[in-house]
């Protein structure tokens, strides 16, 4: 399984779209690995994780060709993680030559109202029947061309069922945890039963070094805590590889910086770009 992130930002980005904060001025005159764009996984260029408004961006700099994107797993409907008004240009007169002749678009009910509200005045009706919107709740397990997704229960936003995802394919798994706080052991023991074995994990690091006290997200404490937790529930699979995601202009490291501090526990810590082969 190929994994490229292209995006680990939270909403605002870093730096942050209005933002003349010391980390976004210092993002700004650094550029590179401190330049970060909304959170979106690339997975073996047919998956996508969440749809943020950047996507199109994410096609232009990473060079990916989204027509061949056969499914997108959704989170939740903040707009960093979905921009359905940008299905509407999935089809002719606006898309010629597609490589794939449908997307399935996996999300809670929440998101689903959303996309048929937000696309609903704009989009043609020959392009809407291309867009399948398949409703997940926490722990349904379902099988795409070979993938198997299973929906995970995230703590989020109250007054929607925001979801998490585990995804398996060719004897990999993977486990993609934000927008997320601290989770209950149960959950891992629960995937565990159900035969999940985490290789790749991408958690939620919103808060950098800080902590997430609010529960809507976590940093780098409640990151290592979560690791214990799935390594106590025995879903790693063995030498699994950890990555710390989706930053907030809040963090008070840089990337070296915060890169450093993660490193001392064994997490690593994701970039725009940054590309993961994991092998069985
Ligand atoms: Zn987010
Ligand atoms: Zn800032
Ligand atoms: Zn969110």
């Amino acid at each position: 399984m190929r994994i490229k992130f292209l995006g680990t930002a939270a909403a605002e980005g870093v730096p942050a779209v209005f933002c003349n904060c010391p980390t976004c001025v210092n993002a700004r005159a650094k550029g590179g690995k401190d330049i970060r764009t909304r959170s979106q996984i690339l997975i073996d260029d047919d998956t996508l994780f969440d749809f943020p408004m950047d996507t199109y961006m994410h096609t232009l700099v990473h060079n990916f060709d989204l027509s061949a994107v056969k499914r997108v797993l959704i989170t939740h409907s903040h707009m960093d993680h979905c921009y359905p008004q940008e299905l509407c240009m999935r089809g002719a007169p606006f898309a010629k030559n597609m490589t794939e002749p449908s997307i399935a678009v996996y999300c809670n009910a929440t998101v689903r109202d959303m996309i048929l509200g937000d696309t609903g005045r704009e989009i043609r009706p020959e392009i809407a029947s291309t867009v399948k919107i398949k409703t997940l709740h926490p722990f349904d397990d379902v099988t795409s061309d070979g993938m198997r997704i299973i929906a995970l229960p995230a703590r989020h936003t109250k007054g929607e069922e925001c979801l998490v995802y585990y995804v398996e394919r060719g004897g990999v798994g993977a486990l993609f945890l934000n927008d997320t706080g601290r989770l209950d052991g149960q959950v891992y023991s629960r995937l565990k039963a159900m035969g999940a074995s985490v290789k790749f994990a991408a958690l939620d690091c919103t808060y950098g070094t800080g902590s997430g006290t609010s529960g809507r997200h976590m940093g780098l404490g409640d990151v290592a805590e979560q690791v214990g937790l799935i390594r106590d529930a025995g879903l790693f699979a063995r030498d699994p590889i950890i990555y710390a995601t989706h930053f907030s202009h809040n963090t008070d490291l840089d990337f070296d910086g915060m890169r450093e501090k993660a490193a001392e526990l064994g997490i690593l810590v994701a970039y725009d770009g940054c590309t993961v082969d994991v092998n069985a």
